[in-house]
């Protein structure tokens, strides 16, 4: 078998990376908004953080990008730390089936959405973080958390990236009215898709997120600081809910090609955890038909293979 401890993570990390290399470029870049549209696509990042301390990074992993969906893992990990499980109340906890933005299956499900990580469920979860704040506020107390969990100051939110999605999000704001018509949103659509497009506005580097997500991996406990930020329970479960639902309706494929729970982003970037072993941020703008990073999915399959990494066994 493998073992952790002879494993070369960083002649892994780079053979992964030289092996997109000449691939760059790839898959379709999100092009809803000009400052994503805009985005060079031909990059390529990997960090892995093991549970133990210890970052291995290659290509453009220090380069920040534009997390988007990748911010609904922890803006549910402070709902829940706010809530505890009243939030299943108000949103369901399986698969969608159907696209990040689809209203479909809100109308016969009276407004509760599937799951926290599909874009209405993921409304429904900012709106329960707002309860009692400003939007300004729960920004500032989303953007806190990320700094803690990162361990790193230096993060930010791209404003420019927010009043863009604030301009063109109609999408977004039909589907906040639809579940505030069914009595499930507490604060008009602006104040919550205000704060919604400030959290998708997060811009981190791969290093920086595979140390955010860090938490996951190590039983809830963020392994760098020593600080327990969620149970050992509570860590399995959103690791659960990752597996089943972080890639919209490409997660049955992602679960069968990686066999890790994971989350993306139409910036092209991915959070996957190895439990008890590592955290791994890729990115790469490129998407593919499902609205996920194309190179990004490739090199995460390469590097469970190559290190043996699954939740279903090795
Ligand atoms: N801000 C984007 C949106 O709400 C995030 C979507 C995504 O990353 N899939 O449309």
């Amino acid at each position: 078998g493998k073992d952790e401890g002879q494993m070369d993570l960083q002649a892994i990390v780079d053979d992964i990376a030289s092996m997109m290399a000449p691939r760059l470029g790839e898959g379709r870049v999100a092009d809803y908004i000009p400052e994503l549209a805009n985005i060079d696509p031909r990059q390529f990042g990997l960090a892995v953080t093991t549970v133990d301390g210890q970052t291995f990074h290659s290509g453009d992993a220090t380069t920040a990008f534009s997390v988007q969906s990748i911010s609904k893992v922890f803006m549910l990990t402070l709902a829940l730390g706010k809530a505890g499980e009243s939030i299943w109340k108000r949103v369901g906890r399986e698969p969608s089936g159907s696209a990040f933005n689809s209203i479909v299956q809100l109308e016969h499900e009276h407004g509760i959405p599937r799951n926290p990580f599909i874009n209405a469920g993921a409304i429904v979860i900012t709106d329960m973080v707002l309860a009692g704040h400003k939007p300004r506020e729960a920004i500032g107390e989303f953007l806190r958390f990320i700094r803690f969990l990162a361990d790193d100051e230096s993060i930010t939110i791209d404003e420019k990236v927010a009043r863009s999605e604030q301009a063109t999000g109609f999408r977004n704001f039909a589907l906040a009215n639809f579940m505030r018509s069914f009595g499930n949103l507490e604060h008009p659509a602006d104040l919550v898709l205000g704060t919604y497009f400030h959290q998708c506005a997060l811009a981190m580097s791969c290093v920086q997120l595979s140390r955010a997500g860090l938490f996951l991996a190590n039983r809830g406990t963020n392994p760098l600081t020593g600080f327990s930020v969620v149970s050992p329970k509570r860590a399995r479960r959103i690791n659960a809910l990752m597996l089943t639902c972080g890639h919209y309706d490409g997660s049955g494929d992602f679960a069968y090609h990686v066999g890790l729970p994971g989350k993306s982003g139409v910036g092209g970037g991915i959070l996957a955890i190895a439990p008890g072993k590592a955290s791994i941020a890729v990115w790469s703008p490129g998407l593919n038909k499902v609205g996920n990073s194309a190179l990004g999915s490739e090199a995460l399959e390469m590097l469970a293979i190559r290190t043996g990494w699954s939740v279903f066994g090795n």
